[in-house]
């Protein structure tokens, strides 16, 4: 066996796997190479999340296999956690399972390359400080060279009744826009076209910053550096999306039109009882004016059914308002319990039988609106940003609309990581098909390249 190799096993959202990208940059800084199971791996670290129900004993389960593998090949094996539920246990992991050597939170991801000849002399650490700053970018191992998550911010000062993260990520810190902006020129110089900038509310980035750049003059400096032409961002929270920002949107066309802004329900009541800070009400208008703003822009979001005290009455208005709104997508989940949340002191928690029968109305509804909404772009023109082979059909690439929509169709395996113009040709609920028209940018053949005002029918140059 190999000294000195990792795995990393990585659960959850994009911060997880831009989390993981840095803990892989260190761990090869040190001198480790990284490979691609725990069979081999001399130490395998778990980036967890702990977002569902059950996520701990997950972990735990987890935990036990890889002893086992450990016992199977004969070789000593050091195990790392990291992520949300190391943050959340903390030094309960190293208590209940001695096969653990190591404990670290995604705010202490910057001192892993400290921590390592600590580790590999055989201490058991563990570091969940959740008050490090995220300041200076890491070494990143980026999976692909022409796209990458580069976070802007960590940590949420939002308490919303459901949600771990601002007991797992921490208070909010947003990184310095020079030390952001540098990253992003480093990264189109080495060939990327698309940047996605994460943070759990990017929407209050530069707050507590004394340069007083918010997201809009983030956007604005990101969308300047030459060579990068999408840039992505998540999440926006409805509170924080302001006129300044929506007219920054409309204005820079690099900018994907592509807003992902959760909901989460459409009771005011329920709401409320949340925590969210806003209301149906308010969360419509921003979408009316974010639709006047940039008519083709596809909007997203998430939705929690079954919250505690979520009555009938409630859910018919989530529906209502899933409908009213026609989102491309929804992500919905079932409420539950998440240890150090507000939620489990509230009174009305339902039954699991109530939650996945409104979730399965959900999904069904909003399946039915995507499909709808996927079909009326069939006949279009639309850049696609290739991905490589799909991996369902070898016979054919898969790439992205700026919407995120996942786009099939027939083309050259180097065309990874290059825009194509494709005709959008048929479309399920999950996918569009489409075929190459070739590699000119549907925008510069129509002359509107430079961003000006115009006229677009659901986002296509038809
Ligand atoms: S805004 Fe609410 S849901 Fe989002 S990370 Fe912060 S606390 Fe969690």
């Amino acid at each position: 066996m190999n000294q000195r190799t990792f795995h990393i096993r990585t659960y959850g959202c994009q911060m997880n796997e831009s989390d993981s990208e840095r803990i892989a940059g260190t761990l090869i800084d040190r001198g480790y190479s990284m490979v691609s199971t725990p069979d081999d791996a001399e130490l395998v670290v778990l980036n967890t999340c702990s977002i569902r129900d059950g996520a701990e004993n997950k972990v735990y389960s987890d935990l036990g296999r890889l002893r086992m593998l450990e016992a199977e090949r004969g070789q000593p094996m050091k195990i790392a956690v990291a992520g949300c539920v190391a943050q959340q246990e903390g030094a309960r992991i190293l208590a209940r399972d001695r096969g653990v050597n190591l404990v670290f939170g995604s705010r202490a991801i910057s001192q892993l390359g400290d921590m390592l000849p600590r580790l590999e002399a055989g201490e058991r650490l563990v570091e969940v400080d959740i008050h490090t700053r995220p300041d200076a970018p890491d070494s990143h191992v980026r999976p692909d060279p022409w796209r990458a998550f580069v976070t802007v911010m960590e940590g949420c000062d939002n308490h919303c009744a459901f949600c771990v993260v601002p007991a797992t990520r921490g208070p909010e810190v947003s990184r310095a826009p020079e030390g952001i902006v540098d990253e992003v020129e480093q990264l189109a110089a080495a060939g990327c076209v698309e940047v996605t900038l994460l943070g759990q509310n990017v929407t209050s980035y530069g707050r507590g910053l004394s340069c007083g750049t918010d997201f809009a003059g983030l956007l604005e400096r990101i969308h300047a550096v030459p060579g990068i032409r999408r840039i992505r961002y998540t999440t926006s929270h409805p509170k924080d999306f302001s006129e300044r920002l929506m007219d920054t949107l409309a204005r820079l066309p690099k900018v994907a039109r592509h807003l992902h802004l959760p909901l989460q329900s459409g009771s005011n009541r329920v709401l409320e009882r949340m925590g969210r800070g806003y209301t149906v009400a308010e969360y419509m208008r921003r979408i009316e004016r974010i639709r006047a703003l940039i008519p083709d822009i596809a909007v997203t979001t998430d939705m929690i059914v079954g919250f505690p005290g979520e009555t009938g009455a409630d859910f018919e208005q989530t529906l209502d308002a899933v409908r009213d709104i026609g989102y491309l997508n929804l992500y919905g989940f079932k409420y539950s319990r998440r240890p150090n949340t507000a939620a489990l002191a509230l009174d009305g928690h339902l039954d699991d039988e109530v939650r996945s029968a409104r979730l399965e109305k959900l999904l069904t509804l909003q399946k039915a609106i995507t499909l709808a909404r996927h079909q009326s772009l069939v006949g279009s023109l639309r850049e696609v940003l290739v991905e490589g082979v799909s991996r369902r059909n070898a016979e054919r690439l898969s790439g992205r609309l700026e919407e995120n929509l996942l786009v099939h169709f027939s083309g050259d395996p180097d065309w990874q990581g290059t825009f194509r113009t494709v005709r959008i040709t048929s479309a399920t609920s999950s996918a569009l098909l489409g075929e190459d028209l070739g590699e000119e940018d549907p925008l510069e053949t129509a002359g509107l390249a430079d961003g000006k005002t115009f006229e677009l029918t659901r986002g296509a140059v038809r």
